[in-house]
């Protein structure tokens, strides 16, 4: 009886001790991020960006315009991979860190001492090299590279990307590397799209697409907030667009903005923050933005609202997918919030008011049970359910 009970308690205590070991062998600690440069870092582009099929998908560190500028590890891991190409990031150290994510540094120059032995290149070389964990251990500040200009590059800087290890999905470099960006400075909307659902819907008496500026203001400001004097009018659903950049203090360039939000009546209509993006929706930028729009004028509109089919993470909608339906007579009040990482805030209000319109029919959305069959009817209305 007592050998059984010891033998219990062997076990119970083996049992235990294991399970006080297993969770640091596969969980993901929290760990700390450094910057990948040794001087101040100033971004020529940020995470996010809309462009023409993609979202930009990493940050551009200024490398002062030159080559050869040491690159850092941003934190503990092991290089997992290491490519050569004339095209795309060219020279590219990938460094995977123990809590499941991994940081790309693109664009390189050449590679650290170590990683450059490991290669044998022969001039136009296409290389991709796989590493396990163990093989080339890294600690953050670590030096793994000299920046340059390879690969799809228009001008020496470091390009970076984090990705989730697992999934691959695109993570805001911001998110690990924020309190080494200085930045003061809100982002500033320049000017509003309205669009009038096809049929349904009328804003300042026109059933097409519309612009409208929000006027010249003050660029480098922490925060700010305009109401817009002038006044609009409306009836039926209708659609809103945005155009907007980021600033920082320290240079000309413009960014992406992180967080967007529309609200109406100072309820929430939209919002965006672009951070977690799968790689499998970065076409829907063409979605997102008003494509055509940017194809003449090389401005991009980011809709607040959702385009039937979107899966894009990003945008958060309620039931009517972000479009608005102006169905009384009466004010309605707009309000958009813009935020960058650093919470640097401005703000845009303007009025719509609800003015009747013939030409449109309203569909009582409200008296629907479901989604799809609201898609449905406002696409192929059945007009039972609707009133003049
Ligand atoms: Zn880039």
């Amino acid at each position: 009886m007592l050998k059984y009970g010891i033998w219990l308690l062997t076990v119970g205590c083996w049992l235990l001790a294991s399970c006080g070991e297993e969770p640091t062998a596969n969980s993901q600690e929290p760990i700390v991020y450094s910057s990948p440069v040794d001087y101040d870092i100033v971004l020529a582009g940020n995470f996010g960006e809309p462009r023409p099929n993609h979202f930009h998908g990493g940050i551009d560190v200024k490398t002062d315009n030159v080559e050869g500028k040491q690159i850092f590890s941003i934190a503990n891991g092991f290089v997992s991979r290491i490519t050569v190409n004339m095209y795309g990031f060219g020279n590219a150290i990938y460094v995977s860190h123990p809590d499941g994510n991994t940081s790309v540094y693109c664009h390189l120059k050449c590679f650290a001492e170590p990683y450059e032995q490991l290669l044998t290149r022969t001039g136009r070389d296409t290389l991709d090299l796989h590493f396990d964990a163990g093989q080339l251990p890294v600690n953050g500040g670590d030096l793994i590279a000299l920046s340059g200009n390879t690969g799809h590059s228009t001008g020496p800087h470091l390009h970076l990307e984090i990705h989730d290890t697992e999934t691959w999905v695109m993570r805001d470099p911001l998110e690990f590397l924020g309190p080494y960006v200085a930045d003061t400075v809100a982002p500033q909307a320049h000017s509003f799209m309205a669009v009038p659902m096809q049929g349904e819907g009328v804003f300042n008496s026109g059933q097409t697409k519309q612009t409208f500026s929000f006027g010249q203001s003050d660029r480098k400001v922490q925060s700010s907030r305009i109401q817009l004097q002038r006044e609009f009018t409306a009836w039926g659903r209708v659609g809103f667009a945005l155009w907007a950049d980021d600033y920082c203090e320290s240079t000309y360039n413009h960014y992406g903005v992180r967080y967007t939000q529309l609200l109406v009546d100072g309820r929430e209509v939209f919002s965006s923050n672009v951070d977690g993006i799968p790689i499998s929706t970065t076409r829907e930028v063409n979605d997102w933005g008003d494509y055509d729009h940017w194809r003449h004028n090389h401005t991009w509109y980011l809709k607040s609202y959702r385009e039937p089919g979107m899966r894009l993470p990003i945008l958060h909608t309620g039931f009517s997918q972000g479009i608005i339906t102006f169905n009384e007579e009466r004010d309605y009040h707009l309000t958009y919030i813009l935020r960058d990482y650093q919470n640097n805030q401005s703000i845009y209000d303007f009025t719509v008011r609800g003015v009747r319109d013939s030409r449109v029919r309203i569909c009582r959305h409200d008296l629907l049970l479901n989604p799809y069959q609201l898609y449905d009817q406002c696409l192929w209305p059945l007009y039972s359910h609707c009133y003049p």
